[in-house]
C-alpha cells in the first residue's frame, strides 16, 4: 500500500506519530506532506524531532495571510503532489485546516481518476461533534467525514454521531479508540524522568495546569479577561501555582490587551512533549480549552475543567472526569471545588495502546481490495 499523510500541527504530529512509526517498521511505502500551518519550531519542529518523524516529507508553503489563501495554496500544492505520487490512501487526523486541505486536494484529484485508481481518503479521529457550527473545527470535521471513504471513530459515541449525520453510507467505518492512548502508553513512564517539576519548583498534585488557544476563549475580550480574573481567584483560594505554557496566538492576544498576571500565574513557553506530559500527569487538575487535553487528562486520571461552552469530547463529560465550565467564574470555581475533593478513575474509552495496530491492520486488509 502506498500512503500519503497530510499533517502539520502539534496534535496531528503527536497523534499520528505511532502510525508513522508502524509504517516505517513495516517498511511500507509512505510519505508526508507538511502544510506548515504550525511553523514555529516550538509548535512543530520540536515534535517532528522528538517523535523521530522522518522519511520523505514534502513541505508546502501556503500564503498564511488569510485562511482563504492558506486553503487555496495548500489544496493546489497538495493536489500537485498527489497527481504525481498516486497514493492508494491519503490519511488525515482530527479537525484542522491542514486535514481539510489534504482531504479537499485528494477529493478534487479523484474527480479525474477511474474508480480503481481513486485515492481512498482516511479520517482518523472521525465522528467527533460539538454540535456548535460557530467552531471552525466543527465545520472541518463534518466536511472531512463526508469526503472520506474510510472512517476511524474513537468510540461508539462518535460512531453514533456519524450515523446521525448520515455519514456511514458507502464508507468503511471502524471503531478503534484514539491513537493518543498509544502515545501515552509509550511515553507515560518515560515522562516520569522529566525534570520539569524540579525546574519550576512544583510539588506533585499541588499546582493547576492551564492551556488556552481557541478563538472563542482568547479572541473574545470579555472571555479572556474573565478567565484571567478567575485564575487569580483560584490561586488565592487554593494557594496553588497556576502553570500556563502559553500558545503563541494567546501570547499575542495577551500582549495586545496588556493583561497582567501578577504572581498568581506562571507563564512559560510551550513545552516539548515529555515535559508537558509530566506536568499534566502530576497536576491537581487541568483547566483548558484544548480538545486533546480532555482526552489525555481522562486517560491519565487527571480531572479536567473545560474552558469552553461546547465540547466534541463528550464521552469525558459522560464519564464525569471532565466538567464544561465555559468562561463563567462561578462555574469554574464550582468545578475546581468538586474535583479538588474527589479523585477520578482513569477512563478506558480511548483504547489501551493498540489503536494504531488496529488501524494498520484494517488499512492493510483494505489495500488488498484496492490493488
Ligand atoms: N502539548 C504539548 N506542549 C504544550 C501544550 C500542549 O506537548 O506546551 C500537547 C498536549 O499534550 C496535546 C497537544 O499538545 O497532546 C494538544 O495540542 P493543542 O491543545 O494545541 O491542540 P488541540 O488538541 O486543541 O487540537
Amino acid at each position: 500500500m502506498k500512503i500519503c499523510i497530510v499533517l502539520s500541527t502539534r496534535p496531528e504530529i503527536i497523534k499520528l506519530s505511532p502510525l508513522i512509526r508502524k509504517l516505517k517498521s513495516q517498511r511500507d511505502e509512505f510519505y508526508l506532506i507538511n502544510t506548515n500551518q504550525h511553523f514555529l519550531d516550538k509548535m512543530s519542529k520540536v515534535f517532528f524531532d522528538f517523535f523521530k518523524i522522518s522519511g520523505k516529507i514534502y513541505n508546502v508553503n501556503p500564503d498564511k495571510k488569510s485562511q482563504a489563501t492558506f486553503f487555496s495554496d495548500s489544496v493546489k500544492s497538495i493536489a500537485k503532489i498527489l497527481k504525481k505520487k498516486k497514493p492508494s490512501f491519503l490519511i488525515v487526523q482530527g479537525d484542522t485546516n491542514t486535514g481539510l486541505a489534504g482531504c479537499m486536494a485528494a477529493s478534487l484529484v479523484n474527480r479525474n481518476l477511474q474508480n480503481r485508481d481513486k485515492i481512498k481518503i482516511v479520517h482518523i479521529e472521525s465522528g467527533l461533534r460539538s454540535f456548535d457550527d460557530t467552531m471552525p473545527e466543527e465545520i472541518n470535521r463534518k466536511i472531512i467525514d463526508q469526503m472520506s471513504h474510510i472512517l476511524f471513530p474513537p468510540t461508539k459515541f462518535d460512531f453514533n454521531n456519524l450515523k446521525k449525520d448520515n455519514c456511514l453510507k458507502f464508507k468503511k467505518t471502524f471503531i478503534v479508540g484514539n491513537t493518543i492512548s498509544d502515545v501515552l502508553k509509550r511515553y507515560e513512564l518515560i515522562a516520569d524522568k522529566a525534570k520539569i517539576l524540579k525546574k519550576l519548583k512544583l510539588k506533585k498534585k499541588k499546582y493547576f495546569l492551564v492551556t488556552l488557544h481557541r478563538p472563542e476563549s482568547v479572541d473574545v475580550k470579555k472571555n479572556i479577561i474573565s478567565l484571567f480574573k478567575t485564575f487569580k481567584v483560584l490561586n488565592k483560594k487554593y494557594n496553588y501555582p497556576i502553570i500556563f505554557p502559553i500558545h503563541p496566538r494567546t501570547k499575542d492576544k495577551v500582549k495586545k490587551l496588556n493583561l497582567s498576571f501578577g504572581k498568581s500565574i506562571k507563564i512559560i513557553e510551550p513545552l516539548e512533549y515529555l515535559d508537558f506530559l509530566k506536568l499534566m500527569k502530576d497536576s491537581k487538575l487541568v483547566l483548558s480549552d484544548s480538545g486533546g487535553l480532555q482526552e489525555e487528562a481522562s486517560i491519565l486520571g487527571v480531572p479536567c475543567v473545560t474552558l469552553r461552552t461546547t465540547t466534541e469530547r463528550q464521552i469525558t463529560l459522560l464519564r464525569n472526569v471532565n466538567i464544561m465550565a465555559g468562561y463563567n467564574q462561578k462555574k469554574i470555581l464550582n468545578a475546581v471545588k468538586k474535583f479538588h475533593k474527589k479523585k477520578i478513575k482513569k477512563i478506558k474509552d480511548f483504547g489501551n495502546g493498540n489503536v494504531t495496530d488496529k488501524i494498520y491492520r484494517k488499512l492493510k486488509s483494505l489495500s488488498k481490495n484496492f490493488s
